[in-house]
């Protein structure tokens, strides 16, 4: 591990963009070209987005967890809620998928396009964690 953060906050929706501009920034110590910073920013939104909308059904008192870590080999984005939980992880990762119908599903498509490797861990009733690696 060469350098490592993390970060609590509310599940609010003005935590998104907080969110971004923290990985952003911290991931600039590593020389990524802007277009890529972009795509951790539209990953990281997603992800935080996902745990505040779904995660905490908009609740605005819980607790989102980041931590971003970055290793000789890349960098790892970790976002955390212990919230509702996928029913099916496969089925919502699906392009398109969504269980809002006012929703365009396309989440999971913009993490896993940003990623190398991305990780689901959710549990109903636990929670979800996303592990991104770049
Ligand atoms: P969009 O991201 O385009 O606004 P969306 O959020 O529905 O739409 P995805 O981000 O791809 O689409 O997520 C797909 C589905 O996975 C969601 O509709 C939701 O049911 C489920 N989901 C995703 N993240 C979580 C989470 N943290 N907790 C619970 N359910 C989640
Ligand atoms: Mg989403």
């Amino acid at each position: 591990v060469l350098n490592r953060f993390s970060l609590e906050f509310y599940s609010i929706p003005e935590n998104v963009a907080f969110a971004r501009v923290a990985v952003a920034a911290f991931a600039s110590q590593l020389d990524c070209t802007l277009p890529e910073l972009e795509e951790i920013k539209v990953a990281v939104s997603e992800a935080v987005g996902n745990a505040i909308i779904h995660g905490y059904r908009n609740k605005p008192d819980k607790i989102v967890y980041l931590t971003v870590t970055i290793y000789k080999e890349g960098l790892e984005i970790q976002i955390k809620d212990c919230g509702n939980g996928i029913a099916d992880i496969k089925l919502a990762m699906q392009p398109a998928f969504s269980t809002d119908p006012e929703r365009m599903g396309l989440g999971f498509v913009f993490m896993q396009s940003f990623s190398d490797r991305i990780n689901v861990e959710s549990q109903k009733g636990v929670g979800t964690t996303i592990t991104m690696f770049k």
